[in-house]
Formats: structure tokens, C-alpha cells, sequence
């Protein structure tokens, strides 16, 4: 199955990218892979050939931290030769540790937190203003939702009826130092996105059927902006990273990295 496929790339490659770069962040990406396979291989109508295409859906990486499966991602689309990945957080690589513009198929930089919605709002009203048809998607993570920005954009997007614009919430419940409940709890986060004028729906974020549906049936109610709140788990895939809070900033050593292969079957 294709969403397997590439999300069980996306998870490989995480793993290896962030080992070799010694960097952190592997259990970001392994969390959100399924919603980036189904968005890069379904839902995203964009042009490997034509990166800046003025009608292509635009996609914002919020978490800008879980730049490795995105760049798979787009890599296996063709937006870039393959071999760059291994120079993901390399001196003089090509592929920064946290998600950048420079790199075809991006659209913004990110990285610190609370920026990623209200731009993706931003480009919403403007894409409303002149009448054009793409969608605005923009995946958030647990750490995003504590931002005072994303809830003014959450505010302004409903203002506006901005029902071009798609949120998604890789919500694993685990931010950097811990456990958001124990930070900033969220809940009850459905009352208050409904509280907030948007239409939401809460999936699986591992379910392909449920993550499929819920992004091909956008906007989920007319005139109302979406919210997707998809519930993962942090480290999903690699049995010694998943729901942990230390798989935010740790990387797998040598003996782990096969284990990973073997785990996801397959070896990169
Ligand atoms: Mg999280």
C-alpha cells in the first residue's frame, strides 16, 4: 500500500538523518509520518516540477523541528535529489535541522513555535482575496497550541471565514520537557476549537482510512475553517522511542538504527 510505503520511508530515513546528524527530534517525525504520506502521496496538489506553481495547495510544517520527514517526503515526490538527505544536519549540507525555504517544496521556515497557523491564515485571506482555489494546510504539534499567536490566527481565521484553511494537530501529547498535560493541558480542546467558530474532527493520526477521509471531505463545514485533531503517539513505529518524552531531542546510536531497520523492515 502506498501510505505504508512511504510513511515506513519517512520513518527509516528519520531515524537514520537524525543519527548520523547526531540531532534530535527523531519522535516528531516518526509521530506525524502517516499524515505526511497520505497529505504528499493524496491530498497536496502540488508540482515536483513547478515547486513555485502559483495554483499548488501550500503546506507549513509548524513543527518546524520535524524537518527529516518532511524533506523525505518531497524527496520521494522529486522535489529534490535523494542523496541531500544525507546531509540533513551536516555542515555544508543542503537540508537544515529545522524546516527551511531554501529547500524546494517549502514553503516557510519554522522552527520557534506559534508561528506556523497564523502564516498559514495569512496566506489564506490572501488566496480569498483574489479568488483563488488552493488550500492552505498547516500541521501543528502539541507545543504550538500553547502559543498565544496560534490562538489569535485561531480567532482571525474564524473571523474571516477562512474555510481554505486546514489545521492539523499531530497531538501525541508529548511537547520537549514533558507531558502537555502536565505543561499546558489542551483538553477539552475540541469544545474550545468549537467555542472558537471552527468546524473540527478528531481521528486516529495512525488510521490511513480515517487521516484520508478526514482530508479529502475539507472544509468540514462550509464557511468555517478546519481543524483536524489526529491523535498519534510520539516515536510511533520504533518500539524503544514510542511514548516517550526523551524521544524529542534523542537519536538513535548504531545498535538502535538497526533495530529500527529491522523493527520497520526495512534498511536504508
Ligand atoms: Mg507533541
Amino acid at each position: 500500500m502506498e501510505y505504508l510505503r512511504l510513511a515506513t520511508l519517512i520513518r527509516a530515513y528519520a531515524v537514520r538523518m537524525t543519527h548520523r546528524g547526531k540531532s534530535g527530534h527523531v519522535g516528531s517525525s516518526l509521530s506525524m509520518a502517516d499524515l505526511i504520506s497520505v497529505l504528499y502521496t493524496k491530498i497536496l496538489r502540488v508540482n515536483p516540477s513547478q515547486p513555485d506553481w502559483q495554483e499548488r495547495d501550500r503546506f507549513i510544517l509548524s513543527k518546524g523541528h520535524a524537518a527529516a520527514g518532511v524533506y523525505v517526503a518531497l524527496a520521494e515526490k522529486g522535489f529534490f535529489p535523494k542523496d541531500w538527505l544525507d546531509t540533513y544536519y551536516q555542515d555544508n549540507g543542503r537540508l537544515s535541522g529545522h524546516i527551511s525555504h531554501h529547500v524546494p517544496g517549502v514553503e516557510f521556515s519554522t522552527g520557534s513555535l506559534g508561528h506556523g497557523l497564523p502564516v498559514a491564515a495569512g496566506m489564506a485571506i490572501n488566496a480569498k482575496r483574489k479568488n483563488k482555489n488552493y488550500r492552505i494546510f498547516a500541521l501543528l504539534s502539541d507545543g504550538d497550541c500553547n502559543e498565544g499567536s496560534t490562538w489569535e490566527s485561531i480567532m482571525f481565521a474564524a473571523q474571516h471565514h477562512l474555510d481554505n484553511l486546514i489545521a492539523i494537530l499531530d497531538y501525541n501529547k508529548i511537547q520537549a520537557l514533558g507531558r502537555s498535560k502536565d505543561i499546558i493541558d489542551l483538553e477539552p480542546l475540541t469544545e474550545k476549537l468549537k467555542a472558537f467558530h471552527w468546524a473540527v474532527k478528531e481521528i486516529n493520526g495512525h488510521n490511513y482510512q480515517q487521516i484520508e477521509d478526514a482530508l479529502t471531505n475539507v472544509p468540514l463545514e462550509s464557511s468555517k475553517p478546519s481543524f483536524i485533531i489526529a491523535h498519534t503517539i510520539k516515536g510511533k513505529g520504533v518500539s524503544f522511542f514510542e511514548d516517550t518524552v526523551s524521544c524529542h531531542y534523542k537519536y538513535a546510536n548504531e545498535e538502535e538504527l538497526e533495530k529500527a531497520y529491522n523493527e520497520l523492515g526495512v534498511k536504508i
